[in-house]
């Protein structure tokens, strides 16, 4: 199992206007240069000893960090499963979370952290940094201070966020609709298909008609999840074997079918035979846009009107990122076809339109 150290509490007030628990996976916010000028994780003291005034929010911090912290390129299930784990276990003892995490995959995690955690109404705050937060012009330090703030937020003695989300430079996201688009500059995140929830300038700036709204829900733990998908990408000249072996290979039970602008295929024989065959074969199907706005819609052209027919599944406007983690959700929560299906089409965390 993942190895995790052990809590370490900063209760610095008497009278703290909120209790955070940050989850430190790694990333860049946390690194440093080896002895070879690459970046390599170091641990929590590091990002604390460099924002001394995440501790004078007048917010009690505790801090579990991953006993080795990891470039989130490393990510894994159980690394999903164990973030989950402890935001369900230390649920009651605080008011927010946030998830200190590599860009690369936050998108990612983000989504499966969303689905893992049902009836979610606590702010979930994944978060990093495109420098590390030792590099004098690092972007870390107000990523995390706002972040904080914003997992504190209150309106009425309830928490103002109450889903998971992902924030960067200033602008809060729903975590599962924000995709990675940016490796340099600090506007690294963006959502096509789903409004910011908050922008934070002199104050913070709440979109309240977009914020998922508080309930008295109970939180779930679902943290099975099976990784038995693919996604296959549309190109052209995409060729007849490739996708053949795709669709053959006997460990896979669902593709992520990631195709043209608004859902649009190849109308080739061979190509619409091979999904038949992956669909009579018991597997999923779920088309997506590579366009990172819009939506896919069987039939708005002809070369997706045959989709519908063969029972390929409409993904609607959802992410790369949440069209994945939602396959292995649905495949690992559910065992029959039909449960499996109407979960793939059904919004669950407002992960789609
Ligand atoms: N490779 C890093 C990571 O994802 C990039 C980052 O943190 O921005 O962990």
């Amino acid at each position: 199992m993942l190895e995790l150290k052990d809590i370490e509490h900063f209760d610095l007030f008497d009278d703290p206007k909120a209790n955070i628990l940050i989850i430190y996976t790694g990333g860049t916010l946390g690194m440093d240069y080896d002895e070879n000028g690459a970046l390599a994780p170091c641990g929590f003291e590091q990002v604390l000893k460099r924002a001394p005034v995440a501790k004078e929010l007048r917010i009690n911090l505790s801090v579990i960090s991953f006993e080795v912290p990891i470039d989130s390129s490393q990510v894994e299930l159980n690394h999903w499963k164990r973030m989950a784990e402890v935001i369900y276990e230390h649920y009651v003892e605080f008011d927010g979370f946030i998830i200190l995490h590599g860009t690369d995959t936050m998108a990612y995690s983000a989504s499966a952290l969303s689905f893992m955690l049902e009836g979610l109404n606590k702010p979930v705050i994944f978060t990093g940094a495109q420098l590390p937060i030792a590099s004098p012009r690092s972007d870390a330090r107000e990523n995390l201070v706002t972040s904080l703030e914003i997992a504190s937020d209150k309106n009425d003695g309830l928490p103002i966020i109450t889903e998971v989300c992902i924030f960067f430079n200033n602008t809060l996201l729903r975590g599962n609709r924000a995709k990675k688009v940016e490796s340099e500059r600090f506007d690294a995140f963006e959502s096509e298909n789903y409004p910011t929830l908050a922008k934070a300038g002199i104050t913070i700036d709440y979109e309240w008609s977009y914020l998922k709204p508080y309930s008295q829900s109970e939180l779930k733990l679902n943290t099975a999840m099976d990784p038995s998908i693919v996604i296959l990408k549309l190109f052209p000249g995409l060729n007849a074997t490739t996708v053949e072996c795709i669709i053959n290979a006997p460990l896979v039970k669902g593709i992520v079918l990631e195709s043209y602008g608004a859902g649009n295929v190849p109308n080739d024989i061979w190509f619409i035979d091979l999904l038949k065959k992956g669909i009579t074969a018991g597997k999923l199907i779920l088309n997506i846009s590579q366009c990172n706005g819009g939506r896919v819609l069987h039939g708005k052209y002809q070369t997706s009107g045959v989709l519908d027919k063969i029972g390929v599944m409409s993904g609607g406007d959802l992410t790369t990122e949440a069209a994945t983690t939602k396959m292995m959700y649905a495949l690992g929560m559910f065992d029959n076809m039909s449960d499996i299906k109407k979960c793939l089409a059904t919004p669950i965390r407002g992960e789609m339109n």
